[in-house]
């Protein structure tokens, strides 16, 4: 098969452009008088991918005049100190957004802290309001990376109204709330997960396929239609240990559509979303 079906979404110019918005909108912010929106990161322990995101954040909160405090807090932290910190944050006015940087430590129970998130202030929209709020059509914030895909898909002029798209992955973060903007777009959507016979025969019906599972490299052209648009969610590692996607994107890219690389894709997207709710919280709160 030819190569020439394959387009490259560009994930980062498309995440530039969205932070620039934000950016511009935050400095129109402090022209009338308003202060500027501020997000509240919590990490807790050392997680050494967790501590790269936090960063990536911070970065980014810079880049769009946004301003950001990080809470780092010991390993060892009780469910009480953190839910002390969380009440902290939803009190303070001056914090606009707060977010808990997930996976916490092993004891500590991440539903509990997620519904401790002031709803207004649950800018990674993970709170079961908010959650609930997506799925009713009536959403205050849009969940980042799903919000991402769909914006990727846009960008790319990818048609989603009657399209055939499959949802590899049926994760709270990604999966089924990506399955539930899709629908919103009046996309036809089906979720496949670990326990789905015959994956092939299902991800071959896909005019839009969203590999969303972790596991480097799976989807190859067999998994594929022709000319379908891949959304590839996967921050996996392969085996030199390099940054790689679920899909294989050497051998997807004989007979896809539209997709996106890793990295370069997806994982942007995620953090100008973030932004974009940032700044959303702060009009909330301050206008
Ligand atoms: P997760 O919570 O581990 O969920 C993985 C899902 O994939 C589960 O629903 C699982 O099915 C399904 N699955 C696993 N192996 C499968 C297989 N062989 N065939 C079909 N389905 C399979 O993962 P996640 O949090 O959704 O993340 C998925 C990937 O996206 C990871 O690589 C993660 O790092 C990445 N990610 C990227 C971003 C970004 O901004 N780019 C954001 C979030 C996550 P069961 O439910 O049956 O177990």
């Amino acid at each position: 098969m030819s190569q020439n079906q394959a387009r490259i979404i560009d994930g980062k110019a498309l995440a530039a452009a969205i932070r620039k918005e934000v950016a511009d909108e935050c400095e129109r912010m402090v022209g009338a008088g308003l202060r500027r929106p501020k997000l509240c990161v919590i990490i807790v322990g050392e997680n050494p991918a967790s501590k790269v995101y936090v960063r990536n954040k911070r970065k980014a909160c810079e880049d769009c005049g946004i301003d950001s405090v990080t809470v780092e807090l010991p390993e060892d932290t009780s469910g009480e100190e953190l839910l002390d910190t969380v009440n902290r944050m939803n009190a303070d006015s001056g914090v606009d957004g707060i977010l808990v940087q997930l996976p916490l430590p092993k004891g500590l129970d991440e539903e509990e802290i997620i519904a401790a998130i002031s709803p207004e202030k649950d800018v990674d929209c993970f709170h079961p309001s908010n959650v609930g709020k997506v799925y009713i059509g009536n959403p205050v914030f849009l969940p980042c990376t799903p919000a991402g895909i769909v914006e990727l898909l846009k960008y790319a002029g990818v048609e989603l109204c009657g399209k055939r798209c499959v949802v590899v992955g049926r994760s709270n973060i990604v999966g089924k709330p990506v399955a539930a903007l899709l629908m919103a777009e009046n996309a036809t959507v089906t979720i496949a997960h670990s326990k789905t016979t015959d994956l092939k025969s299902v991800t071959r019906e896909a005019d839009i396929l969203v590999a969303a599972i972790g596991k480097a490299k799976f989807f190859n052209s067999e998994y594929i239609k022709p000319g379908a648009a891949v959304i590839d969610v996967g921050m996996d590692r392969d085996e030199d240990g390099r940054l790689c996607g679920d899909v294989d994107f050497e051998d997807a890219v004989s007979v896809c559509g539209p997709i996106t690389p890793v990295p370069g894709g997806v994982g942007p997207m995620t953090v100008a979303m973030l932004m974009k709710n940032t700044l959303k919280a702060a009009k909330l709160h301050l206008t």
